[in-house]
């Protein structure tokens, strides 16, 4: 059957075949170390299952409004107000299926055939492919490790054309794990405000830091700034809510009112009960979130060191999300090759840069329990010995 343009120009993921593969080797009773999840392995919160499990018994299984329940979207604009400093109400808050529905929204809404998204790689997957099913142009800027794979001011400035609408930041990132410090995030601002651009700020993993790494989101650094800003977060990662599918886009009014449009001809709101199991984690205790970053923090120098102990391997520390970006290229093998053959001649699943845009790294995931990182280091330590 022909597809459209719009969607056969978008690239299956690669993310997908490499856990598909890694499946079917378990399934073969073959033990397979994964380190291809991005999501955290800790149960959800009880305390967030039970307001969840409390609504459901409140017949809280009816539509709603497709913006969100007005009580969550009132504690995400506090929460916005409280922890980030932006001064959002609710009329600037919706509720998504997840931070990936919140950003494609706001593609379909903002991007006109043609218009341009400043993309930094290494980058999440799927931020290029959204903007070409907008019909919008991805403009990659590459980065590399000596500035921590972060956009400087210059590039941004250098990439931007007259078709410009959109740039797209992720602190702390995926797949890097590097978080941009609040002098750096000034300094971008800077940059949106002269070029009268706007950002998407990609705030899902700003949680979790290491090492008294600070998250200062882009709208908080003025209020011109908060005027070009739009926040695409979600309660998957904090708050290990990856099945849930909850998550929030906020930004100028008309904005919001635009998203809310499309998503009540698309998906309607996000599942009732879920929205009352976000309530809770947004407004009860902050410990859990604590606890699982004081279980990554462990797991990340286990992580950092068995890589950098491994000859022709070599990672920065990262210092938020729970990722890992392996540079292998002193293997000779590209990120595939070596993706591969790591996985067929010692059973580690790990994902190859070139998903995120680079094709030297490769990236691990933490969000797994020591042992694996342990056993899952030791073979990679030997495939790199055999090569
Ligand atoms: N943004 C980034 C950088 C991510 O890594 C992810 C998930 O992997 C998302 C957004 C979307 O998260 P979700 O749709 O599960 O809320």
């Amino acid at each position: 059957m022909p597809f459209t343009q719009r969607v056969s120009q978008v690239t299956p993921s690669i993310t997908l075949e490499i856990t598909a593969k890694a499946k079917a080797l378990r399934s073969q009773g073959i033990d397979v170390c994964s380190f291809t999840a991005g999501e955290p392995d800790f149960a959800t919160p009880a305390h967030i299952v039970a307001a969840a499990k409390l609504a459901l018994d409140q017949g809280k299984t009816k539509y709603g409004p497709a913006a969100g329940e007005p009580a969550l979207r009132q504690a995400i604009a506090e929460k916005l107000q409280r922890d980030n400093q932006l001064p959002y109400e609710v009329p600037n808050v919706m509720v998504t299926n997840g931070g990936k529905h919140s950003l494609f929204n706001l593609m379909l809404a903002m991007i006109e055939a043609g218009d341009e998204v400043i993309i930094p790689a290494p980058y999440w997957l799927s931020y290029p492919e959204m903007v070409k099913l907008a019909e919008g142009q991805p403009v990659i800027v590459p980065t590399t490790a000596a500035t921590n794979y972060k956009i400087t001011p210059e590039q941004l400035r250098q990439t931007l054309t007259p078709r410009t609408k959109l740039f797209i930041l992720n602190s702390p990132s995926n797949p890097t794990g590097t978080v941009y410090t609040p002098s750096e995030i000034r300094a971008l601002a800077e940059v949106v405000i002269e070029a009268g651009i706007w950002v998407v700020s990609d705030e899902i993993y700003e949680k979790i830091l290491y090492d008294g790494a600070e998250h200062l989101s882009i709208g908080a650094v003025s209020s011109e700034a908060f005027a070009r800003t739009i926040i695409s977060n979600g309660f998957a990662k904090s708050y290990s809510m990856t099945g849930w599918r909850v998550g929030y886009l906020a930004g100028p009014r008309d904005l919001i009112e635009a998203c809310s449009t499309i998503q009540g001809h698309s998906t309607s709101n996000v599942c009732t009960f879920a929205q009352y199991g976000a309530i809770a984690a947004l407004t009860d205790s902050q410990d859990c979130v604590q606890e699982m970053v004081r279980a990554f923090a462990e797991r990340r120098q286990v992580m950092v060191a068995g890589i950098n102990q491994t000859p022709r391997l070599s990672c920065a520390t990262p210092m938020g999300a729970f990722y890992v970006f392996v540079d292998v290229s002193q293997t000779g093998l590209n990120s595939l090759a070596f993706t591969q053959a790591l996985l067929e001649q010692q059973q580690v699943a790990v994902i190859p840069g070139a998903a995120f845009g680079d094709d030297h790294c490769i990236r691990l995931s933490y969000a797994t329990d020591l042992s694996t990182i342990q056993q899952g280091l030791e073979r990679i330590h030997h495939f790199v010995e055999s090569l």
